[in-house]
């Protein structure tokens, strides 16, 4: 499932397909590459986006972004999404 942060645009909780914790996707993270808080993103796709690689996408950014042009900007369901830089 996923839903959208009222608050912030284009930022999304997708639950986890092994019914673990959900995950935070913001799609306008990183120059819109996206990002999402699981460990595959962190580990493996985050420094190579930061080091100017493009289009790395875990499965979660994959769903949200699909989600968002599906939806096309619609507000749905309250969701948190909280960056890593903002949890300090
Ligand atoms: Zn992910």
């Amino acid at each position: 499932m996923i839903v959208r942060n009222p608050n912030k645009a284009r930022c999304y909780r997708v639950s986890s397909s092994q019914g673990g914790d959900p995950y935070d996707v913001d799609l306008d993270a990183l120059d819109g590459n996206g990002r999402c808080d699981c460990a595959n993103f962190i580990f493996r796709m985050e420094d190579k986006v930061q080091r100017g690689a493009w289009g790395m996408m875990c499965k979660h950014i994959v769903a949200a972004r699909k989600f968002d042009l599906l939806t096309n900007g619609r507000k749905g369901h309250p969701a948190r999404c909280v960056n890593r830089e903002e949890r300090g």
